[in-house]
């Protein structure tokens, strides 16, 4: 993606992993790739690629760190898988060892100059860049930041650890932050200021959140898994085998696409594919992403 400007704040992406990720009928239980067919012609080049290149049945997906820069902060939005994790259920984000420090840096963001780090969730591919290994132990990577997770979330993730898209990331991600005193637990409209504020959006997860952003009369929602593709902006009603209520996810969806849709604000999502960024318009009796 592009630098993103927002007013006086700038949004860039850190690209841990891209690939062919959404089996669509394993993804979306039950879910038809000529669905997926029927919205070819806006997602085509970048969201499903052309008919002689695609993998039938599999969308790809886009693993990345949202840098946003404001004139006060500089703040992380969820940190992608991280290196040296083992993640034997997701073999693509077993054990990785990525450049994602050196595209980082080639951004101009040092690790101890980053204020906030926010996960929209704490599934393990928003996790993972929380930590790293350090003579053997998992300490904080952004040593002076605030870590940002929506108390309702910690509290789920506390009491089911091994639960679905965990795979061992709260015991190395997410309770090392909280040992090293550098975690927050916060409610879940919690503001940073009167530009950064996190909205619920339970479904996916329980605590799951989006974050608004506004800045000089532009504004921009990330929301993190509430959508994992944008044929889901088409089809709301697609939640995944990953979502812990499938009714509640599909609900967050439609919430997202009354509240934007036709709107300036951009839509940043977890795992849409380059180039990311977009805003929801109509499209006759559905919605689609322009780019
Ligand atoms: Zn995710």
């Amino acid at each position: 993606m592009k630098t993103l400007k927002i007013g006086n704040t700038t949004v860039d992406t850190v690209l841990e992993w891209s690939g062919n990720l959404f089996d669509v009928g394993a993804f979306w239980p039950g879910r038809s790739w000529d669905a997926v067919e029927a919205e070819r012609d806006w997602m085509e080049p970048h969201f499903i690629a052309p008919k002689d290149k695609s993998k039938p049945g599999v969308l790809a997906a886009s693993i990345h760190t949202y840098v946003i820069r404001t004139p006060r902060h500089t703040i992380l939005v969820d940190t992608c898988n991280g290196n040296h994790k083992t993640r034997k259920t997701i073999p693509p984000f077993n054990n990785l060892n990525t450049d994602y420090m050196e595209k980082m840096a080639a951004l101009g963001v040092k690790p101890e100059e980053v204020d906030y780090v926010m996960c929209t969730h704490l599934h393990l591919d928003h996790v993972g860049w929380n930590t790293k290994l350090e003579n053997g132990r998992w300490v904080p990577t952004f040593p002076k930041a605030r870590y940002i997770f929506a108390k309702t979330e910690y509290d789920h993730w506390f009491a089911n650890m091994n639960g679905h898209a965990m795979d061992g990331s709260f015991e190395d991600s997410v309770l090392p932050v909280v040992e090293a005193g550098r975690a927050d637990l916060v409610e879940n409209d919690f503001a940073i200021d009167d530009s950064i504020w996190l909205e619920p959006a339970p479904g996916h997860t329980p605590g799951s959140v989006c974050i608004n952003l506004v800045s000089g009369g532009g504004s921009a929602l990330f929301t993190g898994d509430c959508f994992h593709h944008p044929i889901q902006i088409a089809n709301p009603d697609w939640s995944t085998q990953f979502c812990s209520d499938l009714a509640g996810s599909a609900t967050a969806r439609r919430k997202i696409i009354d509240k934007i849709c036709d709107t300036d604000t951009y839509i940043l999502a977890a795992h849409f594919m380059d180039p990311t960024a977009g805003r929801i318009v109509r499209n006759k009796d559905r919605w689609k992403l322009k780019i």
